[in-house]
């Protein structure tokens, strides 16, 4: 007998020639997630986690389930593929439940040797379990429990729960970008979704000390933190952004500062995106959620820069959004009440309904490629790990 982790995967995307390379690079983030490559391996079209102690079992499934591109994964027992031993396990499994438990036997036999075919296990299974405990009964069609058994090449796999895993596409498979992280509820969400499709993800976000202050950028970095274990370990790009806003907000009309802010940090975003290698920027604004997210002004936001903004949450509500961040354990800390940059230079009257030539002429009187190059040169890089 011996415990181990069974991690499905089949997906659409791993079809075709591509196969090798999605199996691979999939392989790679699982080992990185549990910490140790030698007790994860690959075994005819699934992964498998085995060599643990009982007591880590929780905190290693709690990882894989963060890893884009699983499926589900069970905790399961493998044993000979003889039928007595693997009904003496079932039995085990069972009693798991309090008497009265309703239950189902499910077979799965890839290994067309075994003596008995899929039906017959399940039959069985059941009719042994029955005899050989009190108080359960079967319910084919609503068990409160389900007992597993598989039987394939390396043995006889018997288990209960099968736990969702992330979905999505293993991270690195889909080149990288880099997310605008600001300490809200959005960006964190937009940053999962995008990495969700395989995209790595590097974060850049803009601090206005002392206007904000110590824990402002502590949250910054907690809510990067909770992003790496999905998205791997991020590069953060912490940018003083205090003398670009001074200067806008001395310079500028008040109904366009934060449009003209927005458009410093997407081109600074881009300058740090060219260094690194990343081919698109991220942000987590949704159409007509602020002044600054109506159409309008995301046109003229997008026209600072060349290249391609996505955003993910763009048609989502604002609690759709939220229910997200709860679902993936960023919404507590995005709530925490610290000052945000935004917050602090904000104009009482925003424009709405801005025009590109309004804009540029006004931003004119900017020396940008100063400032520009000026917050470059005081960005400071953190490498943010789970
Ligand atoms: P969020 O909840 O993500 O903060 P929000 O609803 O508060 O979003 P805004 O503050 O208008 O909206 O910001 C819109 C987007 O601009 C953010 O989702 C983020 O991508 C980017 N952004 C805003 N402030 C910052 C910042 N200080 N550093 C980095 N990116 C920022
Ligand atoms: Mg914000």
């Amino acid at each position: 007998l011996e415990h181990l982790l069974l991690i499905r995967y089949g997906e659409i995307y791993l079809k075709g020639q591509n196969r090798p390379f999605f199996e691979n690079l999939l392989l790679k983030r699982v080992r990185e997630a549990v910490g140790d490559a030698e007790s994860v391996f690959k075994n005819d079209g699934r992964f498998y986690v085995q060599g643990y102690a009982e007591q880590e079992e929780a905190a290693l499934i709690g990882k894989i389930k963060c890893v884009f591109g699983l499926h589900s994964l069970s905790p399961a027992i493998r044993t000979e593929k003889d039928f007595d031993t693997i009904c003496a396990v079932s039995t085990e499994l069972l009693k798991q439940y309090p008497a009265g438990t309703t239950f189902k036997v499910e077979a799965k036999r890839s290994d067309k040797r075994f003596r008995y075919d899929s039906m017959e296990i399940a039959r069985e299974a059941g009719a042994y379990l029955l005899e050989h405990t009190e108080g359960y009964m079967v319910d084919v069609h609503h068990p409160a429990a389900v007992i597993h058994i598989e039987i394939r090449d390396a043995g006889a796999y018997c288990y209960t729960q099968v736990i969702p895993c992330a979905g999505g596409m293993p991270v690195g498979c889909s080149g990288k970008a880099m997310l605008l992280l600001s300490g809200g509820i959005d960006s964190p969400v937009a940053g999962y979704m995008i990495a969700k499709r395989g995209v790595v993800i590097e974060a850049v976000h803009y601090y206005s000390f002392p206007y904000t202050g110590e824990k402002a950028r502590q949250k910054v970095i907690d809510l990067a933190k909770l992003m790496s274990r999905y998205t791997g370990p991020i590069r953060l790009h912490i940018v003083h952004f205090t003398d670009i806003q001074t200067q806008i907000y001395e310079k500028c009309p008040q109904t366009l500062l934060t449009l003209i802010m927005r458009r410093y940090m997407m081109r600074i975003a881009e300058e740090l995106a060219q260094k690194s290698g990343a081919q698109a920027l991220v942000t987590g604004e949704s159409i007509g959620q602020v002044a600054s997210q109506t159409m309008e002004s995301l046109v003229v936001t997008d026209g600072s820069v060349s290249l391609p903004v996505f955003r993910p949450v763009i048609g989502m509500d604002k609690v759709e959004i939220m229910d997200y961040a709860r679902k993936i354990g960023t919404y507590e800390t995005s709530i925490l009440p610290y000052e945000d940059c935004c917050t602090v230079f904000v104009a009482k009257h925003p424009s709405t309904k801005p025009r590109m030539e309004e804009i540029e002429k006004s931003e004119g009187v900017l020396d940008a490629e100063a400032m520009i190059a000026d917050a470059l040169n005081k960005t400071e890089t953190l490498w943010i790990q789970p």
